[in-house]
This record gives C-alpha cells, sequence and structure tokens, in this order.
C-alpha cells in the first residue's frame, strides 16, 4: 500500500503536492527553497566563486530567483549578485513591471542594471511592430537575448540565471518539436547553451524542476507575486497556446509535464553532442557571437532602417 502523508503538521495547508501531500505556508517554503538547492547542485549550476547577474522582468519567476540567490549570496560572500532587466518598451507594461523590479532592488540593495530597445537599437519595441510586419514576440525575443548576452558579459558576469520554470521549458520542448527544430532543443536544459566561449554567459535555471503552480505559491507566500500582469503581445503567440494545451492535458492527465522534461533531461545529452559542432562566427557589423555573418540583432536593425528610408 502506498502511505502518502497527508499533512505536513497541524498548521493549515496552503498547497498540495503532485504527490498528495497538503503543505502549511513554512513547510512548502522549506520543501520549495531545497528544491531550488537541489536544482542547483543536481545539475552543477554554481561553482565556488560566481558573479552572477539574475535576469529579472518583475514577474514572480524573476523576483524569486533573486530572492532565493540573494540569501545564498549573503550566506557565502564568494557568490556575488546584481539584477540586469530588459526594457523592451511596451506601454501599460513593462513601465510597471521595471517598477516593481526596483522597488524590489531598491528594498534588499540589490544593484539593477537597465538595458533599454530604444537606447540601444533607437526604437521601443511598441514603435518597431509599429514599422515592421513582424510576430512581436519573434523580434522582442532575438534583441532580448542578445542585450542580455552582450550587456552580461560587459559587466563581467560569470552566469545569468533566469526564471524558466519547468512549465516554461515544456513549452519550449514541445515548441521546438512542432518546429522541427532540434538544435533549439539541444540549447535548452538546466544549464543552458550548446557551445563553450567566452563571448557567451552561461545561462543557469535554478526553477528547472519547479512548476508554474509552486512558484506561483512561493511567490504569493512570499509577497513576491506581481499583480498578474500579461504582455499584451503574449496572447496571440505560439507559446501561449502551447502553454493552453499543456496546462489542459496536465489537468486530464496528471505528470504530464513532469514526464515531459524528465524525458527530455534523458535525450539532452545525445541532442547536445549531435549539435556541439556548430561553429560560432563573430556578426561582421557588431562583433557580437552569431551563427551567420550578421547576427539576427543586426539583420533587424537594418530591416528597420530600410523600412523607415522607404517611408521618408
Ligand atoms: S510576450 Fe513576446 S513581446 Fe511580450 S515581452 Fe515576451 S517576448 Fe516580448
Ligand atoms: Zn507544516
Ligand atoms: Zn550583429
Amino acid at each position: 500500500m502506498i502511505n502518502i502523508k497527508l499533512s505536513c503538521c497541524s498548521e493549515k495547508p496552503v498547497t498540495s503536492l503532485y504527490s498528495g501531500e497538503k503543505l502549511c505556508k513554512n513547510h512548502f517554503t522549506e520543501y520549495f527553497e531545497n528544491k531550488v538547492f537541489k536544482t542547483l547542485r543536481q545539475f552543477d549550476l554554481l561553482d565556488k566563486g560566481e558573479n552572477i547577474g539574475v535576469a529579472i522582468s518583475g514577474g514572480k519567476d524573476s523576483l524569486t530567483v533573486l530572492s532565493i540567490l540573494n540569501r545564498l549570496s549573503k550566506e557565502n560572500p564568494k557568490i556575488k549578485i546584481s539584477a540586469i532587466a530588459i526594457d523592451e518598451g511596451i506601454a501599460g507594461y513593462r513601465d510597471r513591471t521595471l517598477m516593481t523590479a526596483k522597488e524590489f532592488c531598491g528594498k534588499n540593495k540589490i544593484n539593477l542594471h537597465i538595458f533599454s530597445y530604444e537606447e540601444e537599437f533607437g526604437l521601443t519595441l511598441d514603435e518597431m511592430l509599429k514599422i515592421l510586419d513582424v510576430k512581436p514576440c519573434t523580434i522582442c525575443g532575438i534583441f532580448r537575448r542578445y542585450l542580455l548576452n552582450k550587456k552580461s558579459r560587459e559587466l563581467g558576469l560569470t552566469k545569468l540565471a533566469t526564471g524558466h520554470n519547468l512549465d516554461d521549458e515544456c513549452q519550449s520542448i514541445q515548441m521546438n518539436q512542432m518546429r522541427n527544430d532540434l538544435r533549439a532543443s539541444a540549447r535548452l536544459g538546466p544549464k543552458g547553451g550548446l557551445i563553450k566561449n567566452n563571448k557567451f554567459v552561461q545561462r543557469i535555471k535554478p526553477l528547472y524542476l519547479c512548476t508554474e503552480k509552486e512558484v506561483t505559491t512561493y511567490a504569493f507566500i512570499n509577497g513576491l507575486l506581481d499583480n498578474f500582469n500579461e504582455c499584451p503581445n503574449a496572447v496571440h503567440s505560439f507559446r501561449a497556446q502551447v502553454r493552453d494545451t499543456l496546462n489542459d492535458l496536465e489537468n486530464k492527465f496528471p505528470g504530464t509535464k513532469y514526464s515531459i522534461e524528465n524525458s527530455f533531461l534523458q535525450t539532452l545529452p545525445y541532442l547536445k553532442e549531435k549539435f556541439r559542432d556548430g561553429k560560432i562566427k563573430i556578426c561582421k557589423n557588431c562583433s557580437e557571437p552569431s551563427s551567420n555573418d550578421i547576427c539576427n540583432a543586426c539583420v533587424y536593425v537594418e530591416k528597420l532602417k530600410n523600412k523607415i528610408d522607404m517611408n521618408n
């Protein structure tokens, strides 16, 4: 007979785990933090001395990572922490989440570096989308990845931690399969990337084993929950469709997401091996790493310039 302990203690439960166990606020917090520390150890995400940047949006996932790593850094002075945020220029959304990020960093005395599309590329995302007929998340993702890597390297960061959780990873795995893009999947995993190169700052995902529900519960209990702001462009995205389908499957067949991630982790070493030989080029325009002669960010900056010139 399976012996499931139904309640952790006499305190009121705040959530129940996949196993059926119900946990109170303190025991859930302990469970969650232990899971994050286990992830850091299991996947060897941190070295003894690190200068870690946490990519934050002001949302619950990234603030959860920042809060836990900040505590770790206080206990271990060899681990330095700072935060890095990208202002894409999405009116009514990013301005609000950045306010939350600034408040949190101010209160916890964490250095926050903010870089914007407007300063770096001359236009906000809102303006870019009026000029180019392109899917918002495509162009936004290219510019964000570009800036995060470039600025992290310039800041001398040794790792960049992101708030990606188990749900995010499952969505990416499924999206890449539907696009027949296994090379993109080879870059996934708790330690992102494929090729070690000093032009790349390694990405790590401390919430890799935590579900969206768990992160939301932790953030709520610990006062890190944002006011459910969602980017206005997200509703139309491929990711949102995949997310809804996966949530539906998880409701009907509990454990689906764990199975997707666990089976992916078993195939990941083969994928990394298969795609490891790709050579890194240096963009002829901006000298950032690229898989082509000109990097995707420069390609889009050029497209924007041409379109503006045509319209003038
Ligand atoms: S949802 Fe899309 S457009 Fe909005 S911030 Fe994310 S990647 Fe950018
Ligand atoms: Zn308890
Ligand atoms: Zn470039």
